[in-house]
């Protein structure tokens, strides 16, 4: 038996059990669990903002640890070595996954979503979800750079940013503090963050940001202003409102990308003639991420060009009381730090 936080119903709070320790098949890869990161996904489950399906279910898709046991048909690892996991498990063959368009897979499971998750003391995925860790990356940046990184680099692929251009990012969480790295690590040119708290905003500047606040005045006529009146090259939107979708679209300049990446069911306008097909302006849609896109996100850490401070990660044990206190921080986060769950051995 092992220890697991688990989800029994939908609105109330997490709760502490003993479960089976998974029993992996010849593909799988059992993970003794070292960090798992508390995401704000995770908040919308409990809250049945997102909808899950079968309960009880073990929360947690940020997950980091020590390989323990693999099966049969799995030669790439063994057991002891340190891996992160792509929280994505596919098919492998249906015709999404063999384009390594993998989120469209129409067999596609999200862990701790459709299946059991990382608040545990182990886990078990398909070895295909595993990816080796390097030593110098400590697991707790292992873990939360699998979803918010990942999510960030994929919004920048997705927006074809090259180096040189300009880029405003909208929304200063953990997406956006990934964001704002990778985008400086393919040496960008300015990069604007709009925000409406201090705090993040400080966090920016000192990060290398050239910082909007949304509370003064419009972010649209500030970027405008501080561009020439050109607007910028990309703008990604990472906060989930239509009011800053439709700032994104309208901060563009000639040729410019606008990747939504934050969640909402309100609807969006444009003006089609004078917002978008005046400057030949895009709106792209941006999906998690593909595990194609992964192995750069710990080059980029051990390069030191994506990097989680002690002081932007706070740890808690595997245990329901303390993990639902950080999910209720959550809600509410002012700030940019990251708790992640580090099971007491
Ligand atoms: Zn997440
Ligand atoms: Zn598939």
């Amino acid at each position: 038996m092992m220890r697991a936080v688990q989800l029994t119903e939908i609105g109330k709070a997490l709760k502490d059990a003993d479960v089976p320790v998974p029993q992996i098949g010849p593909s799988d890869v059992l993970i003794r669990v070292a960090a798992a990161g508390i995401c704000h996904s995770d908040v919308h489950y409990r809250a049945g903002i997102s909808k899950i399906d079968d309960l009880p279910l073990t929360l947690g898709h940020e997950i980091a640890g020590h390989v323990e046991e693999v099966g049969s048909n799995v030669t790439q690892f063994s057991a002891g070595d340190r891996v992160c996991v792509h929280y994505l498990v596919h098919c492998g063959s249906c015709e999404f996954c063999v384009l390594g368009l993998e989120q469209f897979c129409r067999s596609g499971q999200m862990i701790g979503k459709h299946r059991d998750g990382g608040y545990a003391e182990f886990i078990k995925v398909p070895g295909a979800n595993a990816f080796l860790l390097p030593d110098e990356i400590p697991f707790e940046v292992g873990a939360i750079m699998m979803c918010s990184s990942a999510t960030a680099l994929h919004a920048l692929k997705k927006a074809r940013f090259k180096a040189g251009e300009s880029i405003a990012i909208f929304g200063f969480g953990g997406l956006g503090f990934s964001a704002l790295q990778l985008a400086l690590a393919f040496d960008c040119g300015d990069v604007y963050v709009v925000e409406i708290n201090p705090a993040k905003l400080a966090t920016a500047a000192n990060m290398g940001a050239i910082t909007v606040d949304a509370k003064t005045a419009d972010p649209v006529a500030q970027i405008k202003e501080a561009t020439a009146g050109r607007g910028v090259d990309v703008a990604l939107e990472l906060i989930g409102s239509a009011k800053t979708m439709r700032q994104a679209v309208l901060c563009l300049g000639p040729l410019g990308r606008a990747a939504l990446v934050g969640l909402t069911a309100e609807s969006i306008s444009i003006f089609p003639y004078t917002e978008l097909i005046n400057k030949e302006a895009e709106i792209i849609g941006v999906s998690d991420h593909l595990a194609t896109e992964l192995p750069a996100l710990p080059e980029f850490a051990r390069s030191g060009k994506l990097r989680f401070p002690p002081e932007t990660l706070r740890v808690v044990d595997l245990d329901a009381a303390q993990i639902n206190a950080a999910l209720d921080a959550l809600q509410d986060s002012i700030d940019h730090v990251r708790t992640v769950i580090v099971p007491r051995v």
